[in-house]
């Protein structure tokens, strides 16, 4: 198997069963990213205590993209103290410009599977909207 098609089937994985698509109850911190060019529209929900993000999950509606790019971010971040996770993004964001080295990579795990969405301009803003809310939430919060 390639790495391609590996990567193919994390996408798929993701997408047909995500983990973390459901309510969370107990979120305070909530917000929705939408992306109209695809008509993605999310809901992300954390619940951070202490500066940690405790818990996560996303609802809503989107393309394949968006949906498995929200569940591997939140694979990521959830344990993860608040600056870790805004880190984490940038790494992503960077990864998707295709400034990146392989050592970067590696720290974002299954996320790094998006690594050739950097290649389809018109999906740029499905792979990033769940990350670009995360921080939207992160930042705002200070
Ligand atoms: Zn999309």
């Amino acid at each position: 198997m390639n790495n391609r098609t590996l990567y193919n089937e994390i996408l798929i994985e993701h997408n047909m069963h995500p983990f973390h698509k459901h309510d969370l109850e107990d979120a305070n911190l909530v917000l929705e990213g939408v992306n109209p060019s695809c008509g993605d529209d999310i809901w992300l929900k954390l619940k951070v205590v202490d500066d940690v993000i405790v818990d996560g999950a996303f609802q809503g509606n989107g393309c394949a993209i968006s949906q498995a790019s929200a569940d591997m971010m939140l694979d990521l971040i959830i344990g993860k103290k608040k600056e870790e996770a805004l880190r984490l993004s940038d790494l992503f964001l960077q990864m998707i410009k295709g400034e990146i080295t392989k050592e970067q990579m590696e720290e974002l795990e299954e996320a790094s599977s998006l690594q050739d969405i950097a290649h389809m301009p018109a999906r740029v803003k499905c792979a990033v909207l769940g990350w670009h809310t995360m921080e939207e939430m992160l930042k705002d919060e200070k």
